[in-house]
């Protein structure tokens, strides 16, 4: 089957569409799940520059979404989600504010690291690589042990989107035992990773690298997902044949989906089909 855990409508402050417009796209696709997962980025009220960015309207997401989640759109799963971004200081919110909605799935995520956002240039400025990379590995580790629920670990390598170093491979010998460890982690809580095609870079073509997914596998993990993380209705799905070609190579035969958290497991159908 077809899947999609990770995307964006207009609830987000980068989406554009409405889920409706997002979901018709999924139904195009020939997707038999497709979440929506808009930013809940309780990080940027800790940010030095993102602090008064528009947030989330989480009841009025829900409200949109609670109509769209009783209308079939013949056999397609529609997924209500959001994908958290990791704050220390955010956390007892995040527990208190995620409890209150029925989510199918929720991903765990970093954007920001100490309050600097990595997704802007001017993070890396004047910066080691070694320094950067081991302050997002470090934040990644901690980020796999918040108390409120999560399904989803997401994009993983997030710091090799938009840092240009010479070489901005995470898979590099002084940053395996870190990877491992987290990988690790990541087994033993039963969590899920996301093959995250929504990078345009040209040491991959999705997060995290595929070394990392073929330790991951080696390591045992088994729970995998597909995410484009599309913003707009036409990245729905969005090199998902890449994604699942990858995906069985290196071992896995499943992808996990998450309804109201409970994993289901769906066999990757035929990458080029
Ligand atoms: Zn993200
Ligand atoms: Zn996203």
């Amino acid at each position: 089957m077809k899947v999609d855990s990770h995307s964006h409508s207009k609830y987000s402050h980068d989406g554009r569409a409405d889920p409706l417009k997002m979901l018709e796209a999924a139904k195009a696709e020939g997707l038999g799940y497709y979440a929506v997962t808009e930013h809940l980025d309780r990080d940027y009220k800790y940010c030095r520059k993102e602090r008064f960015l528009k947030q989330l309207n989480l009841p009025r997401y829900y409200k949109r979404v609670e109509k769209l989640r009783s209308v079939d759109f013949g056999g397609i799963y529609f997924a209500f989600g959001v994908e958290a971004a990791y704050c220390e200081k955010a956390t007892p919110w995040y527990e208190k504010e995620l409890k209150k909605y029925d989510f199918d799935v929720v991903i765990n995520s970093i954007h920001t690291i100490h309050g600097g956002d990595a997704y802007f240039g001017r993070f890396y400025r004047g910066r080691e690589q070694d320094e950067v990379y081991n302050e997002y590995l470090d934040l990644l580790a901690e980020s796999l042990k918040v108390p409120y629920h999560y399904d989803i670990v997401g994009h993983i390598g997030y710091i090799t989107r938009y840092c240009d170093y010479p070489n901005v491979s995470l898979v590099q010998p002084q940053y395996l035992d870190k990877i491992d460890a987290l990988l690790k982690e990541i087994i033993a809580r039963d969590k899920c990773i996301e093959i995250n095609t929504h990078i345009r870079h040209p040491l991959t073509e999705f997060l995290p690298e595929r070394a990392i997914l073929e330790r991951y596998y080696a390591l045992g993990g088994r729970k995998i997902t597909f995410s484009s993380d599309a913003h707009v209705p036409s990245d729905v799905g969005a090199k998902y044949p890449l994604a699942a070609r990858v995906a069985k190579d290196i071992g896995f035969t499943e992808w996990t989906v998450y309804k109201r958290h409970i994993p289901v497991t769906v066999p990757i159908d035929d990458p080029e089909s």
